[in-house]
């Protein structure tokens, strides 16, 4: 049996039951979004839930898009949409819907409820319709044109539609209850006139249904069985219900809620990320440190890490913020299994091996994967010019510092052992190079059991391919940016900083550059193709959790 999708929660224990009493015996999820955005983090779990759970029970997954509201949505987002979903791994196949397939039927329904006098047309103006709904401690109060005959609905109702009244001027309602407890069943408004281009509709329509009338129609209409959407529409579903008995449609989808994700340091709401990008805080929706799905890909998180994340969060009733460290080690957890190592120096310091032969190279085996043999192996070259880590090298090191420093003796990985001679300074002062040696016995890291604690990464300098690393750190430094009254204030300043200078093995660029590497001591590192420079660009994926700093003190 294939490992499940959707790990074991209150929604496939419904399912199992509905299945069980023969309430239906095919399940048909939906994915709805609305094409005013990029989808982000949190619509990661929302698609793993609706398609993970049909392709559990050999269902279907619609992909529907919610296009009810055309001001907002447009051809680019819906395309983003699609190619987020797939690379996120998963299929609509055929399934693909809109709301707005649906309007002629909508309409029609529209109809049938003035027709049975649920719903009437009134003229009120927007802010007397807000007065005089209520809120949560005082009841509504009817409309003035709540009585309209059918007949009068009826003709005004067309009228609407034929464009004869101004935007906003007239607005259809469903006739519920204006002094039910729950504020959505007061007369909720179910059409308005809009006059605006629509981006699959075209200007065919000046009226546009609302959303709480729209999605449940187009579950019924798809045979949609489990509609499963966030906490919020909690209190939307009467009206979901209210709508699909008082109209002629022989399937009752049951609407149930989980809660929605949510990640520290990070929003997740389109209208938030949209003033990211329009501010130009960030360099577009796939900015590798926003929480959308198309930065999290160019930032190089493979999908599967996500969705194992996903997984791990579970589904619930339950509000939470879900600590963005449990998402990095997911990701660190998936890429410590399948990411090759390669050497990449971030901050290059030149070092030169004195008693090495001038012009010699030498081609070192160098394991792809310490654990795991399967990735085989590959030739370094050596020589004698080589960069190692600024980082690597203390002028006054303390007998803990098992790097290079005058006198100290270093581990090239696979390599040879070298000991630093001698530091040569610029005019500013700073170290520009290293004058070292090495012995000629300890090719592939050993020499006569003496024993060398440090072990550093290096690159030969003629061979070396010149590369732009891009080093990200959270874009928010506040665990809760969205509970802040401007979560503008909230912008980490030093989100990213980019080292021009940085060096990686040959062979590697160009390869196969969908592969994500470990640079060892390092971090995990993606190509990001997206802009076109002389040099490539190399995105931190996510960090380490620096084991060789813990292990060179606990072994000093
Ligand atoms: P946003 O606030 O980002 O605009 P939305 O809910 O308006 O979110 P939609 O495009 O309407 O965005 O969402 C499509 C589906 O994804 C809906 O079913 C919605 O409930 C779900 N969804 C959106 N955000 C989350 C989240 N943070 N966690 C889980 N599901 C989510
Ligand atoms: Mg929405």
């Amino acid at each position: 049996m294939t490992e499940k999708n959707v790990v074991e929660n209150f929604i496939t224990h419904i399912i199992d039951e509905d299945l069980a009493n023969h309430k239906h015996n095919h399940v048909v999820t939906r994915f709805p979004p609305e094409p005013n955005g990029y989808l982000h983090i949190g619509h990661a779990k929302s698609i793993c839930l609706n398609f993970g759970v049909a392709a559990d029970y050999q269902g279907t997954c619609h992909l529907r898009f919610d296009d009810t509201n055309p001001e907002k949505e447009s051809r680019e987002y819906a395309e983003a949409i699609k190619q987020d979903i797939q690379w996120f791994g998963f299929d609509w196949h055929e399934n693909q819907f809109h709301a707005s397939d649906y309007f002629d039927r909508l309409y029609a329904f529209a109809e049938e409820l003035i027709e049975k006098g649920l719903a009437y047309v009134d003229d009120q103006s927007p802010e007397e319709m807000r007065e005089n709904r209520g809120d949560f401690n005082r009841p509504g109060t009817d409309s003035p044109f709540r009585d309209r005959t059918v007949a009068e609905n009826l003709q005004l109702f067309r009228a609407m539609k034929a464009g004869e009244y101004a935007d906003g001027s007239k607005v259809l309602r469903a006739k519920i209850d204006m002094q039910s407890g729950n504020i959505n069943m007061r007369d909720p408004v179910i059409y308005r006139i809009k006059r605006m281009h629509h981006i699959n509709t075209g200007d065919a329509w000046c009226i546009y249904p609302m959303y709480d009338f729209t999605h449940c129609i187009s579950d019924a209409i798809e045979g949609i069985t489990h509609s499963l959407c966030t906490l919020e529409f909690e209190d939307h579903r009467p009206l979901y219900d209210w709508v699909l008995e008082h109209i002629d449609i022989d399937c009752h989808p049951q609407q149930i809620e989980f809660s929605r994700l949510n990640v520290s340091f990070t929003v997740t709401s389109k209208r938030r990320l949209s003033q990211l990008v329009e501010q130009g805080t960030v360099d577009g929706w796939n900015d590798p440190r926003m929480s959308t799905l198309s930065g999290l890909r160019r930032r190089g998180y493979p999908p599967a890490a996500i969705r194992s994340f996903i997984k791990s969060v579970g589904v619930s009733k339950k509000e939470s913020v879900i600590s963005m460290t449990v998402l990095e080690d997911a990701i660190r957890n998936h890429l410590n299994k399948t990411a090759p190592r390669v050497m990449g120096v971030l901050r290059p310091l030149k070092v030169v091996i004195e008693n090495y032969p001038e012009g010699q190279v030498e081609m070192l085996s160098g394991a792809n994967h310490p654990q795991d043999e399967s990735f085989g192996s590959r030739e370094i070259p050596f020589s004698r010019e080589l960069y190692v880590e600024q980082s690597d090298y203390q002028e006054n090191a303390n007998r803990k510092f098992f790097r290079l420093t005058e006198g100290r003796e270093v581990r090239l990985r696979h390599a040879y052992y070298i000991t630093c001679r001698e530091a040569i300074k610029n005019e500013a002062g700073e170290v520009v190079e290293l004058r070292c040696t090495y012995d000629p016995e300890s090719r592939g890291g050993t020499a006569d059991g003496r024993k060398v604690k440090g072990t550093i990464h290096w690159i030969s300098a003629a061979h070396a391919a010149p590369i732009e690393v891009r080093l990200y750190d959270r874009l928010f430094n506040h665990p809760k940016p969205a509970s802040l009254e401007n979560f503008m204030d909230a912008i980490n300043p030093d989100s990213l900083e980019i080292l021009p200078n940085a060096m990686l093995e040959p062979g590697i660029a160009g390869q196969d550059d969908e592969v994500v590497y470990q640079f060892e001591r390092n971090a995990y590192f993606k190509r990001d193709k997206t802009h076109e420079t002389d040099k490539p660009i190399y995105n931190q994926v996510v960090t380490m959790r620096d084991s060789w700093a813990k292990i060179e003190q606990e072994s000093g």
